[in-house]
Formats: structure tokens, sequence, C-alpha cells
């Protein structure tokens, strides 16, 4: 499932085929995903300009002519294929912007877990999926203090925590795991018991494993967007997701990483080195 680093990479690969371009024609080709295409979406899309495309969580933003934002959520199983000339036909080809240039950007998605959204740009902040949004891990103004202030207010322990979208925005499964591991945490520690030290080192280490996660997708960028490429995964080196039973990247032979459930997902990390 595509975490905030792969929604960056699919929002940057996208800015750089569409933006500027004229919007000749949408194709709509199910009336939903997880949730219902808008109304008219094809015919309100047909003409208007991409003028800057983003990212709010997990959610690609693009800014229209007209004050119009075009949302797109990958779900589970979604990507982009981009290409040029005629549109693909693919049975999970569910929509697609043909571009006036003869290039066009598609989204497909075979569980169909994905979804896309119209709206009015100055209605932004009380989108349904967009109004509950924490704050973004880059924000400037989250500092350790407030990232405190936000995590003592939880319950539970700080793994799920982390992937409460209320809390911050865009983390996921993978991204949880490899930041608690950095920050040297244990993912079943209690959110109210970190002592503001430990929020600084978690909040350091999630900026950099996402940082470099979006470093590896700029590289699969270049290395791979082509007009017929397509944007959603690329590789990167964890150090414990997936890792049960490998030796712990910092203790070596003396500890391997462990997997435990924790709200239904998969947890990894070092009992050793992680407290
Ligand atoms: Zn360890």
């Amino acid at each position: 499932m595509p975490e905030l680093p792969e929604v960056e990479t699919v929002a940057r690969g996208l800015a750089k085929i569409l933006e500027g371009k004229t919007i000749e024609k949408a194709l709509v080709r199910r009336p939903d995903l997880r949730l219902p295409f808008p109304k008219g979406l094809a015919s309100k899309l047909k003409g208007l300009r991409v003028l800057h495309i983003g990212r709010r969580a997990k959610y690609v933003l693009m800014h229209l002519s007209n004050q119009l934002v075009l949302l797109v959520h990958l779900g589970m199983s979604g990507r982009i294929l981009l290409g040029q000339g005629a549109a693909p036909t693919g049975k999970h080809a569910h929509f697609v912007l043909l571009m006036q240039d003869g290039a066009w950007a598609c989204l497909e998605d075979p569980r169909r877990f994905g979804c896309v959204d119209l709206f009015d740009a100055e209605s932004q902040e009380q989108h349904p999926l967009l109004a509950g949004l924490g704050p973004e891990p880059f924000d400037p103004d989250l500092d350790a203090r407030l990232f405190m202030q936000r995590l003592i207010r939880k319950k539970g322990p700080i793994k799920p925590a982390l992937m409460d979208q209320a809390l911050i925005a865009g983390i996921g499964n993978i991204y949880a795991s490899e930041a608690l591991f950095r920050a040297k945490i244990a993912p079943n520690r209690p959110c109210n018991g970190l002592k503001e030290r430990e929020c600084e080192l978690l909040l350091q280490a999630l900026r950099k494993v996402l940082e470099e996660a979006i470093a590896s997708g700029g590289s699969t960028l270049r290395d791979h967007v082509r007009p017929d490429g397509e944007l959603g995964y690329f590789q990167h080196h964890f150090a414990v997701y997936g890792k049960e039973g490998h030796p712990c990247p910092r203790c070596k032979d003396k500890a391997s990483i462990l997997r435990i459930l924790q709200a239904g997902r998969s947890s990894f990390y070092c009992q050793r080195c992680q407290r």
C-alpha cells in the first residue's frame, strides 16, 4: 500500500508530465471505485489546465484552472500509468486523463480501494477526506513539543498511534516501524510515557526515513519514467520492515528482528536496542 513517499513520488512524476497542459478529455469507465466518481466528472474536466500537482497525506491533489482540485487516492493497489497516444484499454484502467498534446495519465486499480474526487479549491479544508488530517511530517510548525502534546493525548502504544492520520498525516505500517527502529523506541511503548527527548528523536527519525524513501523514489523516477512509465511503487531498502528473523542492523548477531501484531498489523522491531 503506497505511503507518503510513494504518493510524493507519484505526485512529482505526474507534475513532470502534466503540469501546464490542458485536458482534452477524461475517460471515466466505471460509476465508482471505493467511492462513486463525482457526477459529470468527465465533462467538468474537459478543457481545464493543470496548474500544479501536489500532495496532502496520501492524496495526490491536482490544482486545475477554474479553482478546481482533482483528488486521487491510490488505495491499496492503485498505480498511475503514463503514456502518449491511444488511451490504455486494460480492464483495470478505470480513469484516464488525455491531454491536448497526446500525453495521458491513467489510474489503474485492480482492487478498487482508491478514489477520485473533484472539488472547489476554497472548500479543501472542509473536504471529508482532508478535514480531519493531522499535520504533515515535514510541517515546519511541527516541533518535538507539539508532537509530544499530540502523542500524550493518545492512550495506546506508539506504533498504531503513528499510523493515526489525525495525529500525523501520511505514515503507514512500513515507515512507522522504520522510524521507531531509528529512534530506538519499542513499538509497544505507551504514547503517554514518551519523554520529550524521545519525541524529538522520533520526529527526526520519521523525517529521515521519509526523506530517504522520497529520494529513492526520485531516483526511480529518473530511471523509469519514460512516456510508457508506471508510478506508484519502488524498491527501497528497509532496516526492519519485513525482516523477521534477520539480524538486527544495530545489534548484529546479538539480536534478531521480531514481528508482533498490533491493531491487526505487523510491527517489526528489535527487543534489544528498542526500548
Ligand atoms: Zn537491535
